[in-house]
């Protein structure tokens, strides 16, 4: 019933027309989906991307807090997702429920939350920060003012260290970053001793001890472009590579493992981002809600509406 076209990139893009829409990419997503999308970017490039779109429907590649946040600055847009099933480790690390009751103890407190969480969560912030403009949106906060962060404890205690703000840390955690073994990144260090370590801030602070920069997806991607021909240990999802070696031909990319499974190219591979598939890309833009794994992304208004202020807020101060 659900046939995959032999040209399947073509079919793709004619539906796209057919319908005005755009397809949108996380990096992290398999080099094919990047290579056909509109636009590839970092969060903050992608809700930007979202909130300015003149499209009809947003076709949105990542995970679902993303094509939520979409969906909360362009509410007259259709948001498709290839996967309603992909969700994010970081977004289930922090749930409505007990968050709530972790406000409740300090009621002063100003909440800082990673865009990297459910509406729920965006609900109940003040404002929203993406690891490109945190630091920036955190140095705007009166400094006698107290600060809940989440839901990632990682990027937490970065933003303490760079901003020197002590903040109040909900102790969520990616799955992704949080894993990278230290004693897989001393041997790559040691088998490539010209090698710049460069690094998201979800990474433990033990990881980023190592690093020679540390920055979002985007900021990382800016560093490695500004260095063509270096040699680069990479300490994020591996996918972004696609766009490194693209915007630095001759530079040389190494993934950094999981110790456990070591020497497995696929095992520091986000799972959530790699339910998405060119083909599920294509038969959402097909079958729309009757496609076997995609659909329409459905928020509650009343949950849109409280949600779209604190990202507003990081809108206008970022
Ligand atoms: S890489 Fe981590 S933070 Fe990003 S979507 Fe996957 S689990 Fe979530």
């Amino acid at each position: 019933m659900f046939a995959i076209p032999h040209n399947l990139e073509e079919e793709i893009l004619r539906l796209k027309k057919e319908q005005n829409a755009v397809i949108l990419a996380h990096y992290y997503q398999d080099g094919e989906i990047q290579d056909i999308a509109d636009f590839v970017g970092d969060s903050l490039d992608l809700s930007r991307n979202a909130a300015a779109t003149d499209a009809d429907t947003i076709v949105f590649c990542g995970v679902k807090f993303m094509a939520e946040v979409a969906k909360i600055l362009s509410p007259s847009k259709k948001v498709l997702v290839p996967d309603l099933k992909a969700g994010c480790s970081l977004e289930d690390s922090c749930q409505p429920a007990p968050f709530a009751e972790f406000k409740k103890k300090h009621p002063q407190a100003l909440v800082a939350s990673y865009i990297n969480c459910s509406a729920d969560i965006k609900a109940l912030s003040d404002i929203i920060v993406t690891s490109s403009n945190a630091k920036k949106i955190i140095e705007q906060i009166p400094a006698d003012r107290e600060i809940i962060f989440a839901p990632d404890q990682h990027l937490g205690r970065y933003l303490e260290k760079v901003t020197g703000r002590k903040m109040i840390l909900w102790n969520g955690s990616c799955m992704v970053h949080e894993q990278f073994s230290e004693k897989e990144l001393v041997k790559l260090i040691a088998n490539h001793p010209n090698a710049k370590v460069i690094a998201h801030p979800e990474c433990p602070q033990h990881l980023l001890a190592y690093a020679h920069h540390i920055g979002s997806t985007s900021a990382l991607l800016k560093f490695a472009t500004q260095h063509q021909g270096d040699e680069f240990i990479v300490l994020t999802e591996p996918h972004i590579i696609h766009q490194m070696q693209r915007d630095n031909p001759t530079g040389k990319f190494y993934e950094c493992y999981f110790e456990d499974r070591a020497g497995c190219t696929m095992c520091n591979n986000c799972p959530h981002m790699q339910l998405n598939t060119l083909e599920k890309l294509y038969l959402v833009l097909k079958y729309g809600d009757k496609s076997p794994s995609g659909g329409e992304l459905q928020l509650d208004e009343a949950l849109r509406v409280k949600a779209e202020e604190p990202l507003r807020k990081m809108l206008a101060m970022s």
